[in-house]
């Protein structure tokens, strides 16, 4: 290799190493809140990080995590009382896939019950449970519940906060600390059109359901992942039926 093509190849890669670093996204300066909900999101995204259901148990007991509740209830007493049953729930289950429930009273944050899921990734009410939602006062029970693989809320959630008048609130806690809320969603359902089956389990087929398959397999086909496909499809249907979901 002549001395003068060896200087226009050195040139050469010389330039275009400066067209690539300008390409190059520019890095970004984060507060350190936004560094670890940037974190928070991308270990979410990344499959079976959470498949051992170990819980963010930092940032769960944080203030930054009480913070997400602040205002939303009828007074502190109720507020407090959400933030103790989420950070329980959490605590109790950490790394299994174990689910359990607190039901709390809307007005006082007295706990009106407290159910252990027996069978993986799922809760059964006894009927005195059930009978005591039916009967209780209008939007007077925060449900909440934990989801050991932090995902949003299922149709069996949706379904199960929409038959009750007496919900005030539907809250499912991810173990990685994210908050998921359905607010009047009972009345939302639609007609009954038949049934479907998850898990081997059959659950009543509504209009909103359908509504959900719809919009959850257009975003999944479009390349969002299940936790996404999800929060994307409940924000939709929350606006078509008029119910208030929220991801905190
Ligand atoms: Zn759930």
């Amino acid at each position: 290799m002549s001395r003068r093509t060896k200087t226009w190849v050195e040139d050469k890669s010389r330039a275009k190493r400066i067209e690539y670093a300008e390409r190059a996204p520019k890095p970004v300066r984060y507060t350190s809140e936004q560094a670890r909900a940037l974190e928070r999101k991308l270990v979410a995204s990344k499959p079976g990080k959470y498949d051992s259901a170990v819980a963010d148990m930092d940032f769960i007991n944080s203030q930054a995590f009480a913070d997400k509740f602040k205002g939303k209830y009828e007074n502190e007493q109720v507020e407090q009382a959400v933030v103790k049953a989420c950070r329980q729930l959490v605590k109790n289950r950490n790394g299994t896939f174990f689910e359990e429930a607190y039901f709390i009273d809307a007005h006082t944050g007295r706990t009106v019950s407290y159910v252990k899921g027996k069978t993986k990734n799922g809760i059964e009410m006894s009927e005195e449970l059930k009978r005591h939602l039916t009967n209780a006062r209008e939007k007077s029970i925060i449900m909440i519940h934990n989801h050991p693989n932090s995902s949003p809320f299922s149709r069996a959630d949706y379904l199960t906060s929409s038959n009750y008048n007496s919900c005030y609130e539907a809250i499912a806690i991810g173990h990685n600390g994210d908050v998921f809320s359905f607010r009047n969603t009972f009345g939302t359902r639609g007609d009954f059109l038949g049934y479907f089956e998850e898990n081997g389990k059959r659950f009543p087929y509504y209009e909103s359901i359908r509504d959900y398959r719809v919009s959850y397999s257009k975003h999944s086909s479009r390349g969002a992942d299940d936790y996404e496909a999800r929060d994307l499809a409940w924000k939709e249907v929350s606006k078509m039926r008029g119910f208030i979901y929220e991801k905190r």
